[in-house]
């Protein structure tokens, strides 16, 4: 007995001490455009502080006055640097008359429980201060001397090549809207930790075929706003009813859900591009709207080896310009589950149900629980009146046979 009871504690210590890694998300289009997405590592005093920051900053959005609708964009980097400390980022963005930038960053030491400052990393922060200021001058030649020598080495990132320095607006000059932040490559600094390589793991790519013809009733199931811990749970459901959808993914989620994506693949869904970070598209440059193409694009290959050929824009909001700066194919709906607003099944089961015919694009999300509740009476409903699920490319393919037919 006592022998088991030891055992016991054995697996707990060895099972318990991490759970599962996420990313906690919240998308609503109600009163405001909203898209917070953070991460919960499961190293507590590190998700407490991440979620109390993004609570307040919330909290302080929701108080705000515009003119406009206003939008909160809350998005996040994560990087283990090695088997002891976690990177993490927390990107503000808000959008009302005028358009405010933040950045917070938290850098943890499990071994310790300890926040590394800057000093932890370079040691001498004197002359490392003395280098950063000249590049910042070199880089932001408009700079104002009086508010750089304010500036705090508080907020930094690192990835696979650079240590990115982060500087609020307001430390550089009065008037500046965008983050400044400056790449300092590794190789041209003495870090005091040491920094894991990223490992590129195999990727896999084998698509399941289906066979339809065409006078089939077809439908297609489509999942907004993902990856989240919801997603296995819709992928079960699929499953179970041999069915299929189309995840149009959230591209800074990706890295946490790698083993999702691949179910995805495996068992003949398909993946899509949802943005990188859910802004608004109709409120960035060209060159903003490709970087939230080209990083969801990039993520989603080298997580699967697929590359997306579909797209579908944020809030449901584009214009022909936004889709003349791509190849990837709008897809946007004709059922909408509603189901971030309703939340209740039988509510979602009346907004889809009635309204689906063949052809159809069902939209719904898998953020949350509540089309998950749903997924199960909605497909086997659908069956029942005989309707075969396909991915979207595969419906998009089926109206060009039968229009040429
Ligand atoms: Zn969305």
């Amino acid at each position: 007995m006592k022998k088991l009871f030891l055992i016991g504690i054995v697996i707990l210590l060895l099972c318990g001490c991490e759970g599962e890694k996420n990313v906690e998300s919240y998308i609503s289009s109600d009163k405001a455009l909203v898209s917070i997405n953070y991460p919960v590592t499961n190293i507590n005093i590190l998700d407490d502080k991440i979620s109390a920051y993004v609570n307040q900053t919330y909290y302080n959005f929701k108080k705000m006055k515009s003119t406009i609708k206003p939008e909160l964009n809350i998005s996040y980097t994560y990087k283990e640097i090695n088997s002891e400390i976690v990177n993490v980022s927390i990107k503000t963005e808000i959008i009302t008359d005028k358009t405010i930038n933040k950045i917070k960053t938290f850098t943890y030491n499990k071994n310790n429980d300890k926040f590394l400052t800057m000093e932890d990393l370079v040691g001498d922060l004197e002359g490392f201060d003395y280098e950063i200021k000249k590049e910042l001058l070199e880089k932001y030649q408009d700079a104002d001397m009086e508010y750089l020598s304010n500036i705090s080495y508080d907020y930094f990132t690192i990835d696979d090549d650079n240590l990115t320095l982060y500087f609020n607006p307001t430390e550089i000059k009065s008037k500046y809207e965008e983050l400044i932040y400056l790449d300092i490559p590794l190789d041209s600094l003495k870090l005091l930790i040491n920094i894991d390589e990223f490992e590129e793991n195999d990727t896999y790519l084998s698509i399941k075929k289906r066979n339809i013809s065409l006078d089939d009733k077809v439908v297609a199931l489509t999942f907004d706003d993902g990856p989240s811990k919801y997603t296995e749970k819709i992928l079960d459901v699929l499953k179970k009813y041999d069915a299929c959808g189309t995840f149009f993914l959230i591209g800074n989620k990706v890295d946490f859900y790698r083993d999702v994506l691949k179910r995805m693949i495996n068992e003949g869904s398909e993946i899509g591009n949802h943005s990188y970070d859910h802004k608004l598209l109709t409120r960035l440059s060209k060159k903003q709207f490709e970087e939230e193409i080209n990083k969801t694009q990039d993520a989603i290959k080298k997580a699967t080896g697929f590359t997306p050929l579909l797209f579908r824009p944020t809030y449901g909001g584009y214009t022909d310009l936004l889709k003349s700066y791509t190849d990837l194919k709008f897809v946007l709906w004709d059922v909408d589950s509603r189901d971030w607003q309703v939340k209740t099944k039988s509510k979602i089961l009346q907004n889809v149900l009635p309204n689906v015919k063949s052809g159809s694009i069902i939209l719904m999300h898998d953020n949350h629980e509540y089309s998950l509740n749903a997924l199960n009476d909605i497909i086997s409903n659908l069956k029942k009146q005989g309707y075969k699920f396909v991915t979207v490319s595969e419906l998009l393919e089926l109206k060009n046979l039968r229009e040429n037919e």
